[in-house]
């Protein structure tokens, strides 16, 4: 059957992208190898979906090319897609730092978006395994075959395999002559080793690793380290790199360690749980007046700038996003099409453009998803 437009992965960028260049009034045919669309929506959020935020800058994204991005998020904002949701009257609320969630299910997002596709009369092929492109774009997948003189690549990138991520566009991308950025896990917990005795303890704290800095909660695993402190950091966390965690962001040593007759443990026992106290701190039964100079700048170092070397994340079993994918570079900002096969396009995460934690990789997908819906 011929199509004007054949959009690739039932997930949040490629139903965007369907309805989008469905309600122009093309002939659009959405394929998924899934019995289902969206399944990651679902599972977002805690199954609340942190459907955007309410300022997704630039600067919110890794890029090879920092400004790719840019136009995208620009042509459709966050406040566009914000007026979309409260068109379908979904609740929502902000939880902190501008992420919005929906009060209810995510469930809600999927539906308006599967609405969205039903206006725009787009064709859904569920179960479509097994896809193959030859020339002209004409495809062939269990159960059927489309020829249209545009595809819309939308399968995402590789977190959770268990519910049908694969390198798909990636894999095509490449053998038209697209350079891939290296993927990794991220947005991801970290493995570290010799803390696992700590596990379940949660505590606000600063992590660094390069240039990048975030004050928020980190959580203590068996397996090492996670939390929204270390989500953040695994973006641009690379394998070596060293993480320098200070315990106590908000509270100057200098001025706690003074001159007293108190031990460490009661100069400290309202900041830390007791298990998290011994294990920074075995000096703590220790008063501080008896201690030399030196051994207390130990002691604040450890607490201020705490140094772990993680062996790894914790994969895409558990990644939120693929980080890396097609090198923007030869594509078109403004289109998403690729500057090499014309009538190629690329949104979402498919690209080498990954969001921060909150709410902006959806928000990247929407704006991709329309801006190529709008071109093709
Ligand atoms: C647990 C979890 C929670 C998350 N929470 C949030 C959140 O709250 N806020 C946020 O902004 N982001 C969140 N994300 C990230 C967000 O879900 C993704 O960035 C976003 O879904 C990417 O959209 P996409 O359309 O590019 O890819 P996807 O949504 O992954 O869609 C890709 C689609 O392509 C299909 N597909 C893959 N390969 C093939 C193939 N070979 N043939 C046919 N179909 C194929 C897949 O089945 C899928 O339906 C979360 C991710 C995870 C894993």
């Amino acid at each position: 059957m011929n199509y004007d437009v054949i959009v690739i992965g039932a997930g949040a960028a490629g139903l965007m992208a369907a309805a989008t260049a469905g309600k122009r009034g093309l002939k659009v045919l959405l394929l998924e190898h899934n019995k289902s669309a969206g399944r990651k929506i679902l599972i977002s959020g805690g199954g609340r979906a942190n459907f955007t935020n309410l300022s997704a800058t630039p600067k919110d994204y890794l890029c090879s090319d920092r400004n790719f991005h840019r136009f995208a998020l620009k042509e459709y904002r966050e406040k566009e897609f914000i007026s979309l949701v409260e068109k379908y009257k979904i609740k929502y609320h902000e939880k902190k730092l501008g992420q919005l969630f929906c009060d209810v299910s995510a469930k809600e997002i999927l539906g308006m978006l599967l609405n969205e596709c039903k206006i725009g009369k787009v064709d859904i092929v569920y179960g479509a395994s097994n896809i193959k492109v030859s020339e002209n774009f004409h495809l062939s997948f269990r159960g059927g075959e489309a020829t249209a003189p545009k595809l819309v690549l939308a399968s995402g990138g590789l977190s959770i395999p268990t519910i049908g991520a694969t390198d798909f566009g990636q894999v095509l991308a490449k053998a038209y002559g697209h350079k891939i950025i290296p993927m990794r896990a991220a947005l991801v917990g970290l493995k570290t080793e010799g803390m696992s005795s700590l596990s379940g303890i949660s505590q606000v704290v600063e992590v660094k690793v390069g240039k990048f800095k975030v004050v928020e909660d980190m959580l203590i695993t068996h397996k090492g380290l996670s939390g929204p402190a270390i989500l953040k950091t695994s973006l641009y966390w690379q394998k070596g790199d060293l993480i320098k965690i200070n315990w106590l962001p908000d509270t100057n040593l200098d001025e706690l360690f003074v001159q007293s007759k108190k031990t460490f443990a009661s100069l400290l026992k309202d900041k830390f749980p007791q298990r998290l106290l011994e294990f920074l701190v075995p000096e703590q039964k220790k008063v501080l007046n008896e201690v030399s100079k030196k051994e207390i700048n130990k002691i604040k170092e450890r607490l201020r700038s705490y140094e772990v070397t993680p062996s790894s994340t914790e994969g895409y079993r558990k990644a939120e996003v693929t980080a890396g994918g097609i090198d923007t570079k030869d594509v078109d900002q403004k289109t998403m099409e690729s500057k090499l096969v014309p009538g190629l396009f690329f949104v979402g995460e498919v690209l080498d453009v990954t969001g921060q934690l909150g709410g902006y990789n959806f928000q990247w997908a929407w704006s991709s998803g329309v801006v190529a819906g709008r071109s093709v």
